[in-house]
């Protein structure tokens, strides 16, 4: 094999959320990782049903190639099906125009440093040496990873800018592809899709042709093609992120922290001692990426970024700038062919409700009952709604219950009976809750929006409690939103921590 330079360093994967999560001792699905430069969750687009085709054929090649995709890409960018290169992320286009450009005893130069390690490993896979005298190609990474910030254009040419973040910064170099510039995008970041693994580079024709020459065949996948086009169908609003990554970094400033002014979906905080500020983190479930001179990390949403300011706070031992996360926490995730459902649930919360599974009247519901049962709640849901609510709505009780359950733990100390009797207009609903761990619903609602009864039957279910509810009214409506609160506050009362004792004369649950 030929040998690589005595300096060579591969790249360096972060360890998985199962190893760092043995490392410090919790479970898996409460390690929260901030540290990959990718959105907290899928989009929307990235369901079974979209991918369904392309594997119905996945026992053949994509002969051809994949002209849907290049003219939708091509669509997004402004540009030409015949300017894009495909590849295997933004990463192996990186590897590709390294050894496109550049071959032993050519510099390869490095617009700004630190900046992403792999143009660096790029190059000395190609043979190259990492250097400014009449380089062969110039590297730059705009916005810049790990600092975020966006800094000029170098005039060197040919240049290969990296714009894995560019939708959040909005600043592209694609108009100068014709003057010596290769553009490199990915799926990865602003698309969600980082483990789908496409990207594209952006070049005039001849560049293209030429790199597509020495591209792999096919290095994108049937089914991370089908992905991507569904993503383009409908690209990203960054606006959400953009606005939460502002709002970190001024509670981060409220903490007495600078972070870099960043055009990005993360944050980089100089630090004095990194490593152990990390390791703390870590401690609490919180993964961020640490450097020699400071931590960088994503935004995800303000429920979660605002676990890591807490975090953060407590490790610096400084007041938090934000309101404290609430006791007996869990999150859960839930994934069926059908729907995707996300929750997060503290037990001990301050009714801090966000629901939103896209089915409109349980939403109101969902939220109803974890308000008037003190909890904080987020449950989103990802669903096949074009076949009606109901996988949707029951995936999103069966969650809620297990979250509940999980956030239960062994049920020691709790009060365990709750009840409750809520009037509302011309409705009454009366729940009756007992949290002994054995499931059971005598849910009898006099009239019925759908599938109001299934969702708290489904929540007895999966939550291991044994409910009873009886509403009636005139309005439906009116039937089970009385029922859902009701529920809501016989579980205010059953899930209370009351010592440490087992409820029940038997000892065990
Ligand atoms: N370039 C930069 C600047 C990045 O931060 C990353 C992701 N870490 C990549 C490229 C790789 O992206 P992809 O997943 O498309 O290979």
């Amino acid at each position: 094999m030929k040998t690589l330079p005595a300096a060579f360093a591969a790249y360096r994967w972060a360890p998985s959320t199962e190893e760092l999560a043995l490392r410090v001792g919790v479970d898996p699905v409460d390690i929260v990782r901030f540290d990959g430069n990718v959105p907290a969750w899928p989009a929307a687009s990235a369901r079974p049903a979209n991918v369904a085709a392309a594997l119905a054929r996945v026992n053949e090649y994509p002969h051809g190639g994949y002209p849907e995709l290049l003219r939708a890409i091509a669509d997004y960018a402004g540009v030409e099906p015949e300017n894009i290169v495909l590849g295997a992320g933004a990463d192996d286009l990186i590897l590709l125009s390294a050894r496109a450009f550049a071959g032993p005893g050519d510099q390869v130069a490095i617009a700004e440093e630190p900046t992403y390690p792999l143009y660096a490993i790029a190059a000395a896979l190609a043979g190259a040496e990492i250097g400014s005298e009449d380089p062969v190609v110039t590297f730059c990474c705009r916005p810049n990873n790990p600092t975020g910030t966006l800094g000029p254009l170098p005039d060197a040419r040919p240049l290969v800018v990296d714009e894995a973040y560019w939708e959040y910064a909005g600043d592209t170099a694609a108009g100068l592809i014709d003057q010596g510039v290769v553009v490199l995008r990915t799926f990865s970041k602003a698309f969600g899709l980082a483990g789908a693994r496409v990207g594209y580079a952006l070049a005039d024709p001849g560049t293209a042709a030429e790199l597509n020459r020495r591209q792999a065949p096919l290095a994108v996948s049937t089914t991370s093609a089908a992905l991507a086009l569904a993503g383009l169908a409908d690209p990203p609003d960054v606006t959400d992120q953009v606005e939460e990554r502002d709002r970190t970094a001024r509670a981060l400033g409220a903490l007495g922290l600078e972070p870099l002014p960043s055009r990005t979906n993360f944050l980089f905080v100089s630090l004095d001692e990194p490593e152990s500020v990390g390791e703390a983190l870590l401690r609490r479930g919180l993964v961020v990426r640490v450097f020699p001179d400071g931590i960088r990390f994503n935004v995800r949403d303000r429920e979660d970024d605002d676990l890591l300011l807490e975090g953060l706070a407590r490790v610096l031992d400084r007041p938090t700038p934000v309101a404290p996360a609430g006791a007996r926490s869990t999150r859960a995730l839930r994934a069926t062919a059908e729907t995707r459902i996300h929750v997060r649930l503290s037990l001990d919360g301050a009714s801090r409700v966000r629901i939103a599974t896209g089915a409109g009247l349980y939403d109101h519901l969902f939220e109803q009952l974890a308000f008037h049962a003190g909890f904080d709640l987020v449950l989103e849901a990802a669903g096949d709604l074009e076949t009606g609510p109901h996988h949707t709505v029951e995936d999103a009780a069966l969650a809620l219950g297990e979250a509940l359950d999980r956030a239960l733990g062994d049920r020691r100390g709790i009060a365990r009976y709750g009840d409750a009797v809520v009037p509302m207009d011309d409705a009454l609903a009366r729940a009756s809750i007992d949290l002994g761990g054995r499931a059971w619903a005598d849910v009898r609602l006099e009239r019925e929006p759908g599938l109001a009864q299934h969702a708290l039957q489904s929540l007895a279910q999966a939550g291991r409690l044994a409910l009873h509810v009886e509403s009636s009214g005139r309005d439906e409506h009116h039937v089970a939103e009385a029922a859902f609160k009701a529920v809501g506050r016989a579980l205010r009362t059953a899930v209370r921590a009351e010592g440490a004792g087992i409820p029940s004369t038997k000892g065990v649950l």
